[in-house]
């Protein structure tokens, strides 16, 4: 297999009936209508001018044209470039400045801002079995080499730009395939499961665990356009097997069920939960683990090596706090650090092709052995397993000891009235010191002389943040991870 559209071919011709997706609004496509839907946006792409090495820009939120306009540039040997219709119309036009698309596809009927940037730009609505979407042809994007392999690039894929401006990670088919054979594996995904599909495609985890994954397997995905914890609730209570989530969709959603008075699911046929693409909070993590019923498996993955890098496989209640090991045929292991931590490194058939259009990052973030610098730090438990400490561009340095974000933030969020936080640092003369902007359940429970009394009493007085600034919502990506690297600006006012 070449290809990751043949995935889809392979199920329309072994279970034809078998569903394949249920859409946003509750339409339901077999494996056979989502082949059919890929031959429609495959023929509209066509006729938008699209060949092969074209990029073919994909405005959406979740929803059934998303997975058919992928596979279907598939089909085509174009690149799919999925971004989130959420962007502000600045953040899209640099996103076109860079990857040069030969058409636009926007999933207009999934979504309100899509229906927005389509508005924009004059976009034609095209119907056909993928539902409705607006499209454009732009003429300026000149086409990539084609190979006939499996290096052949299948998606560009931003990153969330947590800490710095998104950088285009070029995912080739074998990247794909094989991260859909391992998120599969690890979750042991079937013909006959049904995959929770509220991440966004547009997100490497979404891509990953929920598209690639179950037309891997032969499975069927719940597709929800947007996240919200009530929708959640609603499809866990309704089929769902499987649940991938960032750990804001469970602490979301541990809010809700408290709210509603739901002390644990009932009813559910849910049977393997996970967390990845930020750090899972201890606390969250026994929570959600009471309300479930089941183990919180905690994975660490990165946009450039295609989602997963290690995964746990505990027992319900275990106090691992770490992410695991590597998934089988992939390595990690830590640069020259301390003795103790170190840069974490990533090599395997998960790693991406380099940066679209940026060889000089390309080049900074592989070693000579062609190992993936991550940019995290981690250490190895007595038992193998990899703990993230922190990213190496995120640690605080006060008065030379080394503040791990992490670490504060736990602190923090362990507060009954403290939903999230975000812990940065700030260059002062001389010294960094640290801040912490924390999202808060309501503005009268507590304030920031009581929080940092609680900090107090668990952290070395050089941990401690000298501001905490409260509100009730953290600047934050499409999927709930939080953007560090806005927070002081955010914040100025309050930290005047
Ligand atoms: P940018 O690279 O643009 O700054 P980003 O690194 O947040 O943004 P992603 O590819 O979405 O973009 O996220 C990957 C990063 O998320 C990892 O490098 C790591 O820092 C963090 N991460 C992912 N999973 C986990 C986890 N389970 N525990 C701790 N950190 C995690
Ligand atoms: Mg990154």
């Amino acid at each position: 297999m070449n290809r990751i559209h043949q995935n889809v071919d392979h199920w329309a011709k072994v279970q034809p009936g078998a569903l394949a997706l249920e859409d946003f609004d509750g339409r339901k496509l077999s494996y056979q209508g989502l082949q059919s839907a890929i031959s429609d946006a495959a023929s509209v792409l066509k006729s938008y001018g699209v060949t092969g090495g074209d990029r073919v820009l994909i405005i959406s939120e979740n929803c059934a044209a998303t997975v058919a306009f992928l596979f279907a540039a598939s089909r085509l040997d174009a690149l799919a470039v999925p971004i989130n219709a959420r962007m502000s119309a600045g953040e899209v036009e640099r996103v076109i400045a860079h990857a040069t698309p030969r058409a636009i596809v926007l999933t207009t009927a999934a979504s309100q801002d899509a229906t927005k940037h389509a508005a924009l730009r004059d976009a034609q609505s095209e119907t056909g079995g993928f539902g409705t979407v607006a499209c454009l042809a732009l003429t300026d994007g000149t086409p990539e080499p084609v190979v006939d392999g499996t290096g052949q690039v299948a998606v560009i894929l931003y990153t969330t730009g947590t800490t710095g401006d998104p950088k285009g990670v070029m995912l080739t088919h074998a990247n794909l395939l094989f991260a859909g054979h391992a998120s599969a594996n690890l979750r042991g995904i079937q013909p006959g499961d049904l995959v929770y599909g509220g991440l966004p495609i547009t997100h490497v985890f979404g891509l990953a665990s929920m598209v690639v994954a179950s037309s891997h397997a032969g499975a069927a995905m719940r597709l929800q356009s947007r996240f919200t914890p009530a929708a959640l609730y609603d499809a866990l209570q309704n089929g769902v097997t499987v649940l991938p989530a960032v750990p804001q969709m469970h602490a979301l959603l541990m809010q809700y069920a408290r709210e509603q008075g739901h002390q644990h699911l009932t009813d559910s046929k849910l049977r393997y939960v996970s967390s990845g693409a930020a750090p899972l909070d201890p606390v969250w993590k026994r929570e959600a683990e009471a309300f479930y019923g089941l183990p919180l498996q905690n994975g660490y993955g990165m946009t450039e090596c295609t989602a997963g890098l290690c995964a746990t496989q505990n027992e319900i209640g275990d106090p691992d706090t770490s992410v695991g090991t590597a998934l089988p045929g992939t390595e990690v292991k830590l640069a020259m650090g301390d003795g103790k931590t170190g840069e974490v490194l990533a090599r395997g058939p998960h790693v991406m092709a380099g940066y679209y259009r940026n060889a000089e990052a390309t080049q900074a973030t592989f070693d000579a052995d062609g190992w993936l610098l991550t940019g995290d730090v981690g250490r190895f438990d007595d038992l193998g397993r990899l703990h993230i400490v922190g990213r190496s561009k995120e640690i605080i340095i006060r008065s030379g000891f080394n503040v791990f974000p992490q670490e504060v933030e736990a602190a923090l969020n362990d507060h009954a009235a403290v939903v999230q936080s975000a812990v940065v640092g700030r260059a002062i003369t001389g010294n960094e010191e640290v801040l912490a902007f924390v999202q808060v359940t309501d503005m009268a429970s507590t304030d920031e002389a009581s929080l940092k009394a609680h900090v107090a009493a668990q952290l070395s007085a050089y941990k401690r943040p000298s501001h905490i600034v409260l509100t009730l919502q953290l600047p934050a990506a499409a999927t709930g991870k939080l953007l560090k690297h806005k927070m002081i600006d955010t914040f100025a006012e309050q930290l005047a």
